[in-house]
């Protein structure tokens, strides 16, 4: 329950500098991005930065077509959802827009997950179908979902891809289409939001439509067709495939797809390939400024233009640094959610170019959004200057989490509010700045951790009694995972045993670093674990030591 200002007191509610902008009805996002790919079919749409393996926008068009005909002759239908477990590939795109085209509902899943944590997925999102390659085979093999294997290889009790295609190919149009409509679901991301475990988020056409709508406003004519972005950031998250796969999409752009980050291979490509956007988070540009190994590189060929920094927070030190190293290399923020369809607020100023909004800010908002800050104790909006938690209103509001109404009805109000769990304010500007975080999770160079995922497999061990999870502060991660344990009476273990245990369990960015031995975890009268007294105990204990 949100309290309202009492009738004399002001609403403090903010929206663009920019105004707003139209969003098309009556159009799916596969039709709203590839709208008029047909005309320039033979332009380069991605590129695979290791194999330099080429897909235009011909071949994008037609192959999400065959593929979500494909999908149909499998027997999916409309609200069915498909796991994609697959690193960042040329054909990513393909694949997505193809189970949207077919009215089916695309989950990402990280392809570095453990098989335990994508069997999650898959029951939790009551998957028909998954999509994986060869090397990722193994983790999906036991699911009893059937699995399409992208690629030439051929796995037993599994679908080809090429097979596939060809099949649909001789169906032809006989297989009828349903018909797709923008309130309809088309994408399951995951995300644990402000508390709890990992959850699905329901995302419509109309959600993506609208956030692309809003982030792409400012991008002048003379830029369409001339940008060349960088797809490194995970496409499993909703910002790859959004805001990197479908924005360059709908913009006539080049994506330069790049499956896995190594320095010096990511440093070679944005020369060879002529990147002149990319898209990173704050630990690529740490390592930008510090390792030696990018002296080695003939910086003067770059084509950068701009960097976005997004996924977490960005320190003012390493801004500046960056920007000594790389001057002519603007430097954008971006600040969003999964819960908000991706980006929210951001710094590409239409007017003055990019990265205009202040330093250290991350952004302005963008257009057709409400934005207000409320003390979240009273749950009041609070004026200019002042620091609340962040609320969002606009059509990129999720629809709700799959199956979790509980967990829908504490994160969007009544009013549509959608509560961010991120405390920040606005400035007289229109700038603002994000000062902290008050919802669990712990953001491990941009991936999401839930701590109670953690505090759950650590309550598995037969000598913890009980755990607390939290983030401790990492000037390379950003945050980590660092967890207090109660073991039971008399028994010792090792840091390194629990550390050990927790990471046979996850994927490896999830694992807990530092474990504290504890007579007892801190709790409030309801039982919920007080993550801020536990944090700070032990970065006390750490300062101490
Ligand atoms: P996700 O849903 O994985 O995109 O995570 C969203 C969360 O990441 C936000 O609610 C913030 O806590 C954090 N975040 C995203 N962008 C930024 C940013 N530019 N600065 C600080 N935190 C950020």
């Amino acid at each position: 329950t949100f309290l309202k200002n009492s009738p004399h007191q002001e609403e403090h509610i903010f929206r663009s500098r920019y105004g707003n902008v139209p969003v098309p009805e009556n159009t799916t996002l596969p039709e709203f991005v590839l709208q008029n790919a047909e005309l320039y079919a033979d332009k380069v749409a991605f590129v695979d930065a290791k194999t330099h393996k080429e897909i235009t926008y011909g071949e994008v068009v037609r192959n999400t077509r065959r593929f979500s005909m494909a999908l149909r002759s499998l027997g999916l239908r409309k609200g069915h959802v498909v796991i994609v477990v697959l690193p960042n590939v040329a054909e990513y795109a393909i694949i997505a827009l193809g189970i949207m085209s077919a009215g089916g509902v695309f989950s990402g899943a990280n392809p570095a997950a453990h098989a335990s944590e994508i069997k999650k997925q898959v029951e939790a999102a009551k998957a028909k179908l998954i999509v994986t390659n060869a090397a990722n085979h193994e983790k999906v093999k036991g699911l009893e979902v059937p699995v399409i294997v992208v690629g030439e290889e051929i796995i037993e009790g599994s679908i080809n891809w090429n097979n596939l295609l060809e099949a649909a190919d001789r169906a032809g149009t006989s297989l009828s289409k349903e018909q797709v409509h923008q309130t309809d679901l088309c994408a399951l991301p995951f995300s644990s939001g402000t508390t709890g475990i990992s959850k699905g988020v329901m995302l419509t056409h109309r959600n993506l439509v609208a956030n692309l709508c809003s982030t792409l406003f400012g991008i002048k004519p003379e830029m369409v067709g001339k940008v060349t972005v960088l797809g490194l950031m995970p496409f499993f998250h909703i910002y790859g495939i959004t805001g990197i796969c479908c924005a360059t999409l709908r913009n006539k752009g080049k994506v330069v797809v790049m499956g896995r980050y190594e320095l010096r291979t990511f440093l070679d490509a944005l020369i060879t390939e002529e990147v002149t956007f990319a898209p990173i988070v704050p630990p690529i540009i740490s390592d930008l400024v510090k390792k030696p190994v990018v002296d080695e590189f003939d910086l003067s060929r770059l084509k950068l233009q701009a960097v976005m920094s997004a996924a977490a927070p960005l320190a003012p030190e390493l801004l500046n640094a960056f920007q000594t190293k790389f001057p002519g290399v603007l430097v954008e923020e971006a600040y969003g959610l999964t819960e908000h369809s991706c980006i929210t607020l951001t710094h590409g100023d239409p007017e003055k170019g990019f990265g205009r909004s202040k330093r250290n800010s991350v952004g302005f908002i963008l257009p057709n959004l409400e934005v207000k800050f409320i003390d979240p104790e009273t749950g009041r909006s609070l004026p200019k200057n002042t620091p609340g938690e962040i609320c969002v209103r606009s059509q990129c509001v999720m629809k709700g989490y799959y199956n979790n109404d509980e967990e829908t009805a504490r994160t969007i109000d009544k009013e549509g509010w959608l509560h961010t769990g991120d405390i920040g304010y606005i400035d007289n500007d229109g700038d603002i700045f994000i000062v902290d975080r008050i919802k669990e999770i712990i953001k491990y160079k941009g991936f999401q951790v839930a701590p109670a995922e953690l505090e759950a497999i650590l309550l598995t061990h037969p000598s913890i009694e009980d755990a607390a999870v939290f983030p401790l502060p990492d000037a390379e991660a950003g945050e980590i995972p660092a967890a207090c344990v109660v073991m039971a009476n008399g028994v010792k273990e090792s840091e390194e045993d629990i550390v050990n245990y927790v990471a046979s369990n996850v994927a490896h960015y999830k694992k807990v670093r530092v474990v504290n031995f504890v007579e007892t975890i801190p709790k409030s009268p309801s039982g919920k674990i007080m993550r801020r007294i536990v944090k700070d105990q032990m970065i006390q204990k750490i300062e101490a030591s």
